[in-house]
């Protein structure tokens, strides 16, 4: 297996000295250090345009700091290809948006079957596998819904789903309960926490102080800067794991 997932405790983030600016002297991050270890469970909070969004883009792979580096999974992001940092999306990065991002035109299962694309399944496997992340979700009986069929909640847990169907180290989740009414956010956040308890890494931007509260470490943003960091409370769980690859050449598209 391809993967740079290590053992428990080992660092499935490490941010150095991240810095990213746009012209016009707008600063996002300024120099941020943040390690996020192995089957941690981190709230991002802080306040509008305090840089979370990009800060959640730079682990993620989507950006690119301006200086600074940045390891996921075990790899030097800056010395990735781009095919090479698709691959490593692909197969260990799960992305969960505020609004969604489904499509319209397919039914759940497709759109979660989208979610491993660019992993090398092919298609059956991808629908079969769809299919069971959908029921882990607990949507087994909305397989063949298409988004505007689904209320908002379904509509989070089948993004949920479509982000875990490629059995991603890291779950990267911006403001996931943002658009949602609070049962359903609840739901969500549920599930957020049984993704973690077997073993996924997972980073949550939230403007919600209750759900902040209730996550087990909490990293405060204020003008793209690590202001507070509540660490983490206690070793986090163990969960069997691949050796990690040592090869970036091994992550292929
Ligand atoms: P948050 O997610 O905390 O609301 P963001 O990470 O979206 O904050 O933004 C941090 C800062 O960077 C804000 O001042 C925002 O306006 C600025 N910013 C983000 N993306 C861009 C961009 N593409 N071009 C220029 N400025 C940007």
């Amino acid at each position: 297996m391809v993967g740079g997932r290590g053992g428990p405790g080992v660092p499935v983030v490490e941010l150095c000295g991240a810095a990213k600016s746009y012209p016009g002297g707008v600063h996002a991050l300024r120099g941020v250090d943040l390690t996020v270890r192995r089957g941690e469970l981190v709230a991002i909070v802080g306040p509008s345009g305090s840089g979370k969004s990009t800060v959640l883009n730079v682990i993620g792979t989507l950006d690119k700091p301006t200086t600074g580096t940045v390891r996921v999974a075990g790899y030097d992001v800056g010395e990735l290809s781009d095919a090479q940092l698709s691959a490593l999306r692909a197969r260990h990065i799960g992305f969960v948006f505020q609004h969604f991002h489904l499509a319209s035109g397919r039914d759940a299962v497709d759109n979660v079957a989208d979610g491993l694309l660019y992993a090398g399944v092919p298609l059956k496997a991808r629908r079969a596998r769809a299919r069971t992340a959908l029921e882990r979700v607990r949507l087994g009986h909305r397989l063949s819904h298409r988004p505007h069929e689904l209320s908002g909640g379904e509509k989070q847990r089948v993004a949920i789903a479509r982000a875990l169907v490629g059995d991603p180290a890291l779950l990267l989740a911006d403001e996931p309960t943002g658009a949602l009414d609070t049962a359903s956010g609840e739901i969500v956040m549920e599930l957020v926490r049984e993704l973690n308890a077997v073993g996924t890494t997972i980073c949550v931007i939230t403007h919600d102080n209750e759900i902040a509260d209730s996550l087990p470490r909490r990293v405060r943003f204020r003008d793209g800067e690590v202001v507070a960091d509540s660490g983490t409370p206690a070793a986090p769980s163990a969960h069997p794991a691949p050796a990690p690859a040592r090869n970036p050449e091994e992550v292929r598209p």
